[in-house]
């Protein structure tokens, strides 16, 4: 059968590296052998009580008829307080999606003409690359000058050398705290990003998705809104990351000048008629309770625990987790070695296939970050398991020669 039945953009679509981990797991887990989960990049723990109150009232009363594809006015509402947002936008600014992932759908979809490039940071989640293309735009990664230095953070000056390469770009996208490496850009790095985009004319969009886990005791950097930025400023944001449980509750929002945000609740009343109201209901509890500070703890808590165990890794750096939930190890002194059986560690996914087949410890390799060299861990699971996964890895690395 020819390639011409399936569209030329889908052999674009390179597929997860974690599938073949998936495999692996699976093969050790029939083996009835340990397993280390630092793979799934996902909040644990129990659902807020109010949250499912609120669905599940949602349910009993029968609201689950259509509802506005932009999303519940009230929610809608609620998301501007919840991102200290009132005094400049109205809810006609506000789009509420499925996930963070369709509001970044939306963005692309409503801002790419064929080709225009899109900018994003020097490693990029893995589903803006897929996304950019999915919208017939062309993604491209901004390599930071200073490198691991600056924990692979990029600087305004990184941001116009690339602009003044690609006149045709359409956007950037900066993700604040950083899935994958664990990093957060301060006020005055936001800032200078922005001035960039603002001066070239050019949407700055952050994906602030892990904004209420800034593990450093500091505020949340949240960009400049005036009159001067926001005609190319775009935040989107959603319920997956902040609260314990929601990654499956499917809401996110997106807040735009209100040109993109018409733009992107007309593209979706075509493609999904709007977030699952139920869920939607759902979302509002969780914005419109207090804020469970205690989550924030525990993630710093396991921050530091994976810090101090980390610092036995033989042949890794560990960065410190600064902000969201992850953990990036630099593992670019384990290629080369080789492992017990004779084989040699060329890149960071022979590492993470070799640290699950002989410890059970499940990470996520650079290389679905663009990041060769590098391997992503969550750091969510429970401490006992955390601590125990670390000292497993540990024993495994200990053995290359
Ligand atoms: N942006 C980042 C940086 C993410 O890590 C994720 C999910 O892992 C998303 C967006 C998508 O979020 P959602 O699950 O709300 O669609």
């Amino acid at each position: 059968m020819s390639q011409s039945r399936l569209s030329a953009k889908i052999d674009k679509f390179v597929p997860s590296l974690t599938l073949s981990l998936k495999a692996l797991a699976q093969e050790r887990r029939d083996r009835e052998l340990p397993i280390y989960d630092f793979g799934l990049g996902e909040t644990r723990g129990e659902l807020a009580p109010q949250i499912v109150e609120a669905a599940t009232d949602a349910y009993r009363e029968g609201r689950t008829q259509y509802g506005d594809p932009a999303g519940l006015a009230e929610l809608r509402l609620a998301v501007l307080e919840w991102l200290g947002l009132t005094g400049r936008y109205g809810i006609d600014n506000v789009v509420v999606t499925t996930g963070a992932k369709q509001s970044l759908f939306n963005v692309f979809l409503a801002l790419a003409d064929p080709a225009d490039c899109f900018l994003f940071d020097s490693a990029p989640w893995v589903s803006y690359q897929p996304l950019a293309v999915a919208a017939y735009a062309f993604p491209v990664m901004v390599a930071s000058v200073e490198g691991t230095e600056s924990r692979l953070k990029i600087s305004g000056r990184d941001l116009e050398r690339e602009l003044r390469l690609r006149p045709q770009t359409k956007l950037f996208l900066l993700n604040n705290p950083c899935n994958p490496t664990g990093q957060l850009y301060s006020a005055p790095e936001v800032e200078d990003l922005l001035a960039v985009c603002v001066e070239h004319e050019v949407y700055f969009v952050l994906d602030r998705l892990y904004w209420q886990l800034v593990l450093d005791g500091g505020d949340y950097p949240a960009p400049r809104v005036d009159d001067e930025t926001l005609p190319w400023l775009i935040q989107v944001d959603g319920l997956s990351k902040n609260f314990r449980r929601t990654g499956g509750l499917r809401i996110g929002w997106t807040v735009a000048p209100a040109d993109v945000a018409d733009a992107m609740a007309n593209l979706q009343s075509h493609y999904t008629s709007g977030p699952s109201v139920p869920a939607q209901h759902a979302a509002l509890a969780a914005l419109t309770h207090p804020y469970d500070t205690e989550m924030r703890a525990d993630i710093r808590r396991k921050a530091e625990l994976m810090s101090s165990e980390a610092k036995k890794l033989p042949h890794v750096q560990v960065w410190p987790t600064v902000g969201a939930f992850y953990s990036f190890w630099d593992v670019r002194d384990c290629r080369g070695r080789r492992a017990p059986g004779g084989e040699v560690l060329a890149n960071s996914a022979d590492v993470a296939a070799y640290l699950l087949e002989v410890a059970g410890v499940i990470t996520a390799p650079g290389e679905a970050f663009l990041q060769e060299g590098f391997l992503r861990l969550s750091i969510t699971l429970a401490d006992t398991e955390l601590v125990a996964g670390v000292r497993a890895a540990a024993a495994a690395l200990g053995r290359l020669r």
